[in-house]
Parts: structure tokens; sequence; C-alpha cells
């Protein structure tokens, strides 16, 4: 019998045993006793680990890498304090925990640095960490602070289902090839400000549960992040998109900064997004030309810059206009519709800037009171009947003033009345009128004659707007 750790993790050299476990038997060596099971102090015991990592060959066969996977390191440790061990061999460092703060600043591993499975139950320092290998930090969990400031990846990195509990920083990080995030659970504030995707890269179905920052980070190849949650907002504040990025079917419950951006035409695919984080997403006429909406059916009534810049109406309606020229280019008539009302809204809220008290007296509030700017017809009908409506109650009136009121019903006037309103519509034929009823009558008729023609046509136009889109 020896260690079981040493036999469970594969350990070529199976180390002496420190400590047996009464309850079941099992027996441990210094580097997989439990913490306070060592014999030895965290000092001793920490250059114990230092000396194993100096003893290992700089080599790249696997059976001479510096296993030190399953080790429970009790306390404080410094990999970069010392300058000896800045140039790390190959390391396994797989199922590893850390009971407290751990910090490999300043370290370069030349080869490989595999923490897979690690716990790291302090702050984690990998601050300026040079890692020229695989890095695998697939399945850690950081319970508190991460950082990744400054961090260079040469190769590719793999922090899949990784859970990071705590701060996570990766500011100025720097990954030379792709780096995957897949599932992975960032629970607190994460900042990846200004570091550099340069192969590409993948945070498919990752959770952001704070708040993101990219802000100047530079993606130059694809950027995956498809299924990813940005529950609490996510700033990609003059990002870098050198290719495309995908976000399809992503959630954003808080806002998603898009301004500034640098990015290809239709490069960022927002596909299959929900009306909700449609409507958190904030980009301006400028930004328009780089995201590529497809698949979304539903949109919110008002677009973030509408809905919380409500001062800068010009900028929506540029906004509006260029979304519905996309939607034009597109053939996506609904939509050119949907744009086309609010692209108008924002122009006739600008008058009643200009204009609050007579902003109503303007052809503009006419065009939308009639027909909804030409895309309601329910509207357009409903006024078109009440101009017929108004021309039968006018009709109605003169026949009562000029031949006075009587209880008993004359047919005759009812026929004249409904005689008069049909002579309200434009082009019926019907003969003239004998009565002596003034000029007055015919510039009744000759004004309604026209208004119902205009509405009319008014509605006839948003009717072929509903039929065609
Ligand atoms: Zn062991």
């Amino acid at each position: 019998m020896g260690c079981c750790k040493c036999e469970e993790h594969e350990w070529p050299d199976p180390q002496d045993v420190v400590y047996t476990d009464e309850a079941d038997g099992k027996e441990y060596c210094v580097f997989h006793a439990p913490g306070d099971k060592k014999i030895v102090d965290v000092e001793t015991f920490n250059k114990k680990v230092f000396k194993r990592i100096e003893d290992a060959p700089h080599s790249s066969s696997k059976e001479l890498w510096c296993n030190l996977s399953g080790t429970i390191f009790p306390g404080k440790i410094d990999f970069g304090k010392s300058r000896i061990f800045r140039y790390f061999p190959n390391c396994n460092f797989s199922g590893t925990s850390f009971c407290d703060d751990a910090s490999f600043k300043f370290c370069v591993f030349e080869h490989s640095a595999l923490f897979s499975n690690s716990l790291f139950f302090g702050d984690a320092e990998f601050n300026s960490t040079h890692i020229h290998g695989i890095c695998l930090f697939s399945e850690a969990i950081f319970f508190e602070k991460a950082d990744f400031f400054r961090a260079h990846f040469y190769s590719n990195v793999l922090f899949s289902k990784t859970t990071f509990h705590g701060m996570t920083i990766f500011t100025f990080a720097v990954f030379d090839k792709g780096v995957h995030y897949t599932f992975s659970c960032f629970n607190y504030t994460s900042d990846f400000n200004l570091a550099k995707f340069m192969e590409a890269s993948d945070f498919e179905k990752a959770n952001f549960y704070e708040t993101i920052s990219f802000k100047g980070s530079k993606f130059a190849k694809e950027i995956n992040f498809k299924n990813t949650k940005f529950i609490n907002g996510a700033d990609f504040n003059k990002a870098d998109f050198f290719s495309k990025a995908s976000f399809s079917q992503a959630v954003f419950s808080g806002t998603i900064n898009f301004l500034e951006i640098n990015a290809g035409i239709d490069s960022l695919l927002l596909h299959q997004i929900d009306s909700f984080s449609l409507s958190n997403i904030i980009f301006t006429s400028i930004e328009v030309d780089y995201i590529l909406f497809s698949g979304c059916y539903t949109w919110p009534d008002k677009l973030y810059t509408e809905a919380t810049n409500s001062q800068d109406y010009y900028a929506s309606e540029k906004m509006y206009r260029k979304l519905k020229r996309i939607a034009a280019s597109e053939h996506d008539q609904p939509m050119v519709s949907m744009w086309h009302f609010r692209e108008k809204e924002m122009a006739l809220k600008q008058i009643k800037e200009k204009r609050p008290k007579w902003w109503r007296f303007s052809w503009l509030w006419l065009y939308r009171f009639s027909s909804g700017y030409g895309e309601d017809y329910r509207c357009a009908f409903r006024i078109l009947m009440w101009l017929l409506l108004a021309a039968f109650a006018i009709s109605s009136l003169i026949a009562i003033i000029s031949t006075g009121f009587s209880p008993r019903i004359d047919w005759d006037k009812v026929g004249w009345v409904f005689e008069s309103t049909l002579r309200c519509i434009p082009l019926t034929k019907l003969p003239t009128e004998n009565g002596n009823l003034g000029v007055w009558y015919y510039a009744f008729i000759s004004v309604f004659q026209l208004l119902i023609g205009i509405q009319a046509a008014l509605f006839a136009f948003a009717l072929r707007n509903k039929f065609r889109r």
C-alpha cells in the first residue's frame, strides 16, 4: 500500500505515507494529505513543491512532466517570488486544491500548464503570467479573485465549465490561439477590457451573472457568443471585431453596449434574439451597419436609444431610417412598415419639441392622425367612415334648417339627405341639385368631396402597404 492519491493521479514516483485516515484506512503522502495532516508547516511544504518543480526536466515527453496533480496546498504559495522557479517545466496541477492565495505572478510556463478541476479557495494571481504550451482550466473553480491581468497565452486555452465566483480580470490578456469559455459561469464582475483574441474563440453557453466588460477588446478572428447569457449587462464599447461575431440566441437581460465598435458590414450576427433582449441593445445609426438582425420575430415597441435617450429624437430618427433601409433591401416588408412608423414618430416628436403648442398643426401630425403614416389601414378606414357620417349629419342639418323641424317623417327629405351624402363622395353620378341652397351648400359638397377623396386614397395606400408587406 502507498498513497492512494499518488496511485489515483498516476504519479510516476509514489511518495512516502505520512498520514492514514483511520475511518477508511486510506494512506496519504505529504502532498496529498489534508491541509492539517501534513506534519510539516506551510513553508516547508512549499519548499518541497518548489524542489519537485526544480528537479523536473524541461522535456515535452508526457512521462517526464512535473506531476503535482491532486496536491493540497495548505497555505499561501507564491511561485513567482523566487526567480529560480520563474521558468516552469511542463506542469500538471490538475485536481489540486489551493486552500489560500496562490500566486503565479510573472511566472513563465515554457511548456503546458494543466489546472483542470483545480480549486482555488483564495485569490488566484496569474498577473503577467506567460504560458507557452496548452493551458487547461476546465472545470476549475475560483472561489475568490481570478486575476489574469496582462497574462499571455501562446497556445490553446480551455476555460470550459470553469466557475468564477469572485472578480475575474483578463484585462490586457493576450490569447494567441483559440480560447474556449464554453459553459463557464462568471458569478461576479468580469473584466476583459483591451484583451486580444487573436484566433477564433468561444464563449458559447457561458453565463455572465454580473457585469462584463469587453471595452476596447480586439477580436481578430471569429468569436462565438451563441446562447451566452448576459444577465447584468455587457460593455463592448470601442471593441474591434475583425471577423464575424455570433450572438445567436444570446440573452441580454441587462444593457448591451455596442457604441463605437469597429466591425465589418453585417459582421455581428444577432440571430433569434427575443424582444426583451432587443430592447436592451445600445446602438446608433452608425453601428446598425455592423449588426445583422435575423430571425428576430418580435420586436419591442421602442428601441433602447428612443426609450432612454428621449432628448435625442434626431439620433433615433436616423437609426430607424437606417433600419428601414436595411429591411427594404432585404425585402422584409413588415419591418419596413414598423421602422417607417417609428422614424416618422421621431420626426413628429422633433416638431413637438420646436412647437410645443402648435405641433398638431403640421402635415406630419395630419398624416399620422389620418392613416398612421400610411401604415394603419384600420385608422384610415375609421376616419373615412367618420367623414361620411359627418357629411350625412351636415346634410340632415341642412334639410332640417331649410324646411323646419317636423315630428312627421318626410320620406322625400330622407331621400334627399342620402342623395346629398352621396354627392360628397367624388365621382358619384347624380342629377344636379334643383333646390336653391346657395353657394355654401356647394362649398360644403366640394370640401367633403376633396376630404373624402384624399382619405379614400390614404385608406387604399395603407391597405396596399398592409397586403404588400
Ligand atoms: Zn500522494
